[in-house]
């Protein structure tokens, strides 16, 4: 492998049923990323951290943080703050756990884009592609912020089901360790892929809510 490995492809905002909005189960989430020839996946819940032992599929962990402003998401943290702290503190902390600062979907407000002070905070990297958006303008915006900013570029699938897993991802050259993924993922050695899924699977993941409320 050369100095600065192979390009990995890599879908860096997946839910998993720790999520109270997440349908399918880790496995059922690796099964997919492995079937559609991915090599390894963040794990991203919502104000959850990612404490599993997973020895078969390369995981990294992190957390989406719901701040007071909307999402802010942590790789590689494997604790996670109170829901609702203050972006600033939210991202001391994710400093102080030497994690990577990620702004996901910042100009989605269906999704709880944390919106201009986008503009402000520090991160690594942005979100230009997330693949849950509806409105492909926020992702434009996203991706507007990143080049305006100088800062990293990053796509993830935002799933809360399996079969959603990798419509967007991020090709990072890397190792296929945390370590290496982190560190390329700072120093901006990524490249967003894939596209939106549209609304059908809303109405599906909508549908099956419903059904876990009622039994
Ligand atoms: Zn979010
Ligand atoms: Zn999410």
């Amino acid at each position: 492998m050369s100095k600065m490995g192979d390009w990995l492809k890599i879908d860096l905002h997946v839910h998993t049923t720790k999520s109270s909005d997440g349908l399918s189960t880790i496995n059922e989430v690796i099964r997919v990323a492995r079937n559609k020839g991915l090599n390894g996946l963040a794990i991203t819940d919502h104000d959850v951290p990612f404490t599993e032992h997973i020895d078969n599929f390369l995981i990294i962990p992190g957390v989406e943080i719901s701040t007071n402003y909307g999402h802010l998401i942590g790789l590689g943290l494997t604790v996670a703050p109170k829901k609702g702290i203050n972006i600033w503190e939210a991202i001391d902390f994710i400093r102080e756990h030497d994690g990577i600062i990620v702004i996901p979907h910042p100009f989605d407000r269906f999704r709880s884009g944390i919106n201009d002070i986008a503009w402000k905070i520090p991160a690594h990297a942005v979100e230009v592609i997330n693949a849950g958006t509806i409105l492909n303008s926020a992702n434009k915006k996203a991706e507007f912020l990143a080049n305006k900013r100088n800062l990293g570029k990053v796509a993830g699938s935002d799933a809360h089901m399996a079969k959603l897993v990798g419509f967007a991802y991020t090709l990072i050259k890397a190792d296929p360790d945390v370590d290496s993924i982190l560190k390329a993922i700072a120093n901006k050695r990524t490249k967003p892929c894939g596209k939106t899924y549209g609304v059908l699977p809303k109405v599906e993941a909508f549908i099956k809510r419903q059904i876990r409320k009622i039994r």
